[in-house]
């Protein structure tokens, strides 16, 4: 019986946070709080995505204005990982290419998106990860924004320890458990659960889902707040600009550290809603009220009309035009490690 008692005590607690905060006066605010799912799937309450074949038809047969002939320069640093096994000083963030990042604080490493795989679909990984696989730690922990090739990788979850804690947004969990990873959590938007000293809650997005197997919008998408009491992390997922992001620094701020996408951004027309540009990203920071910003999802997998390594040189422009404090934000080698200030 006591045994059952530690059990129960030691599984994690899910709670909703949306009756715990002031609700916000901004009414395009309040509809980030609204039902998100009918019975076509789950959806955006603020604005819905017009997904159709025809508008991704005209944007794959449109001519590209980007000159794509050049190879792209990622900048590539070499990591063994063996670091992720130690203990860190305060915080390091390393960034393993595209969504994922490894972020290591005092004895814990989380990843965000964790994709080590050789193709997202079809686009070829262009860059070996910046660190390899094996030097995830067994008691490490992961969260998934959204079922897209880009971010959620069969391979990868298959590989990682099968000790490592997921967790996910509404509708994956059964995916994991399938793939003999039962120790997945599943949330919907505002809703909180404690992992060791740590509450990570999943919030809104704009964006969708769809992939072989789940129809489109089946399962949720989303972003991830991540707590410690000493620092906080923001990982975006894939969105869109949205008034998501003056929420979350209104009620979480302030945000020590927020993830945020700067590539696959063109052409606007069709990308607008689902991604992030970089001047959208310098605003999300602004927003948010980040100390820090780092850009990912970039330089990894050839997605969309821009070239590859544009977007750190486009976030450079978009953080001047604003007059905004460079040091603010940032973007890493693949591989490379970031030490957090304190
Ligand atoms: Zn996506
Ligand atoms: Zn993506």
């Amino acid at each position: 019986m006591r045994r059952l008692a530690a059990v129960l005590a030691a599984l994690p607690l899910v709670a909703s946070l949306a009756l715990a905060f002031e609700p916000s006066s901004d009414p395009a605010a309040a509809l980030l709080y609204a039902p998100n799912h009918d019975g076509g799937g789950y959806f955006n309450p603020w604005q819905r995505f017009d997904w159709s074949l025809s508008r991704f038809l005209r944007w794959q047969f449109s001519r590209n204005p980007f000159d794509k002939s050049r190879t792209p320069e990622i900048p590539l640093l070499a990591n063994d990982g063996s670091r992720l096994a130690g203990r860190e000083q305060s915080a390091t963030v390393t960034w393993v290419g595209h969504a994922t990042v490894a972020v290591h604080d005092d004895d814990d490493v989380f990843l965000t998106d964790p994709h080590f795989g050789a193709r997202a679909l079809l686009p070829k990984r262009k860059v070996p990860p910046g660190v390899p696989i094996e030097a995830v730690p067994p008691d490490a922990f992961a969260v998934i924004s959204h079922n897209h090739y880009d971010h959620l990788d069969a391979w990868s979850v298959e590989t990682l320890p099968a000790s490592i804690a997921w967790f996910v947004p509404l509708g994956l969990a059964d995916w994991f458990r399938e793939r003999g990873r039962p120790r997945v959590q599943e949330l919907g938007w505002w809703q909180s659960v404690s992992h060791g000293r740590w509450t990570i809650t999943c919030l809104p997005a704009q964006h969708w889902s769809r992939r072989i197997g789940q129809d489109v919008n089946e399962s949720l998408w989303c972003s991830w707040l991540l707590e410690n009491g000493e620092r906080r992390y923001f990982f975006s997922g894939d969105s869109g600009y949205f008034a998501g992001f003056a929420e979350f620094g209104r009620r979480f701020g302030p945000i020590d550290v927020a993830l945020l996408p700067i590539g696959a951004y063109e052409p606007r027309w069709f990308m607008q809603y689902q991604h992030l540009n970089p001047e959208d990203a310098v605003q999300a920071t602004h927003d948010l009220g980040a100390r820090h910003m780092l850009g990912i999802h970039w330089g990894t997998f050839d997605l969309t009309d821009e070239p590859l390594d544009l977007p750190p040189a486009a976030l450079r422009e978009a953080v001047a035009a604003a007059g905004a404090d460079p040091e603010r934000f940032r973007t890493l080698a693949i591989g490379e490690t970031w030490h957090v200030p304190d």
